[in-house]
């Protein structure tokens, strides 16, 4: 990925706006079009708005990803009308397959009605472009190729009123105007940070690498996760997936959290090589089955950087650090959120007066926080949990041995619960409601 550094561009009301003409103006500007970006500008541009979609690739573009989606994502891919049949290219999942402790359990997904009995594998390359052109159908203006570089600024309130950007084709910089910006930019959100938002060190983040490889576990109907990771008889840290792409490949890889000792100081290629090492030569995970270069990336967890609003910047998915931390998943995460901004915006610019929309827009934390709050500080305690060895062995070792448990389990890790559900869905959100949960 290209690395740009951002620079602040100041147009002041006015004076110096007149230097910079604005080549696009929007009501929303969104910087970004993954799956966080598409979405809010579908819901804006459902909700009537003007939405002006800055991405800097040009679809179809690789995006490091296990690829996997829960029921939970199926449910924010049918929300925006996307087709999910098996005929449109999807391949379902019944469920989880867990492996730890020596042992390997098979649990379907739950039966809810809050959502759809099964997952979905597809990849990115596909999905973003999907969800992208999605975005486009209901009225956005995507503009691909634009690489933003910076935030444009009030001189007088230091509200941000648009960005800067390059498109690929172009020799000089444009501005892009709006009356407020959405960084759904990812995970290193340089346009976050450029407005002063950083990264929050007392919150979760993992890193991740994934590869594919052609293998005859390219069609299995369960995700498949890894609870421990073996070099021979030596546990490595981190955990690891299998997700049969039904092309003929599967995605693998393996992630380690900031609460383990092992973070920063581990050589994810090397680990992986020693992982796969241990497995079935069957399965056909060799250096020689393997398709694509390994690529790794960050996974922001449990809201890793705040505030959600400031000064006219919105965040939205990982820009947020909306990865849920419990198990890794951003995709659903970064759809809903683009749902729950996009209300907020549509309500805060229907508004007359100033003071009224900005009143509204400071809601957007607070909607954030109700939607996730408590079940994410929950996981920052399971994330502190299971970074110390000894905890995590003895977890796997007795849950794995109690299919009863592992099925409340699999509702409280992957966020499955309905609202007045059985006992577990009681227990879960009983859980979420009652942690401590600050903005
Ligand atoms: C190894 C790995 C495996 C994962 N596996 C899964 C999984 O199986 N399931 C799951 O649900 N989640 C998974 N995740 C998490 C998931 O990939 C993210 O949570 C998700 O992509 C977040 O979506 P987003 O739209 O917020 O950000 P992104 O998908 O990162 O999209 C950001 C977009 O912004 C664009 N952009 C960035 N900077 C600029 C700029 N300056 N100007 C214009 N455009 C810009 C980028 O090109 C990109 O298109 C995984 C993550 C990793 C690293």
């Amino acid at each position: 990925m290209t690395e740009h550094t951002p620079q602040v561009t100041r147009a002041s009301n006015g004076r110096g706006a007149a230097a910079r003409r604005p080549a696009g103006e929007a009501d929303v500007i969104v910087v970004g079009a993954g799956p966080a970006g598409s979405a809010t500008a579908f819901y804006l541009a459902q909700a009537g708005l003007d939405v002006l979609l800055l991405e800097k690739s040009r679809f179809p573009r690789e995006k490091v990803c296990g690829d996997g989606l829960t029921p939970r994502g199926v449910k924010a891919l049918v929300g925006m009308g996307i087709s999910v049949g098996e005929q449109d290219g999807w391949v379902r999942n019944k469920g989880l397959r867990v492996i730890g402790a020596g042992k390997r359990l098979e649990l379907p997904w739950p039966e809810l009605s809050s959502y759809p009995g099964y997952g979905l594998v597809r990849p990115r390359t596909d999905l973003d472009a999907m969800l992208a052109r999605r975005a486009q159908q209901a009225g956005a203006r995507l503009l691909e190729g634009v690489t933003v570089t910076g935030p444009v600024l009030d001189d007088r309130t230091g509200r941000i009123t648009g960005v800067t950007g390059k498109p690929a084709d172009a020799e000089d910089e444009r501005t892009y105007a709006g009356r407020v910006v959405v960084a759904a930019d990812g995970n290193s959100s340089r346009l976050s940070v450029a407005m002063g938002l950083r990264k929050r060190d007392d919150r979760p983040l993992g890193v991740a690498v994934r590869t594919y490889y052609q293998s005859p576990r390219h069609d299995d109907d369960y995700l498949e996760s890894w609870l421990d990771l073996w070099d021979g008889d030596r546990l490595l840290p981190g955990y690891g997936w299998i997700f049969g792409m039904g092309d003929g490949t599967s995605n693998v890889g393996l992630g380690l959290l900031n609460t383990s000792a092992a973070f920063g100081r581990t050589d994810y290629h090397a680990m992986l090589r020693k992982w796969l090492k241990g497995m079935p030569a069957e399965w056909g995970f060799t250096e020689a089955n393997r398709t694509q270069p390994i690529r790794g990336a960050a996974l922001p967890m449990g809201f890793n950087r705040t505030p959600h609003y400031f000064n006219g910047l919105l965040l939205v998915g990982d820009a947020g650090g909306m990865v849920n931390p419990f198990n890794g998943e951003g995709i659903a995460y970064a759809m809903e959120s683009g749902e729950i901004l996009a209300r907020t915006v549509a309500q805060a610019l229907a508004r007359a007066r100033r003071a009224e929309t900005e009143r509204v827009l400071a809601g957007y934390p607070r909607a954030l926080t109700d939607a996730y709050g408590g079940y994410y500080a929950l996981g920052r305690v399971f994330v502190k949990a299971i970074g110390r060895p000894g905890l995590m062995r003895f977890a796997t070792k007795h849950s794995m041995s109690r299919p009863a448990l592992m099925r409340f389990a699999i509702k409280l890790l992957a966020n499955l619960t309905d609202p007045r559900g059985d006992a577990a869905d009681r227990l879960v959100n009983g859980l979420s409601r009652l942690a401590p949960n600050p903005e």
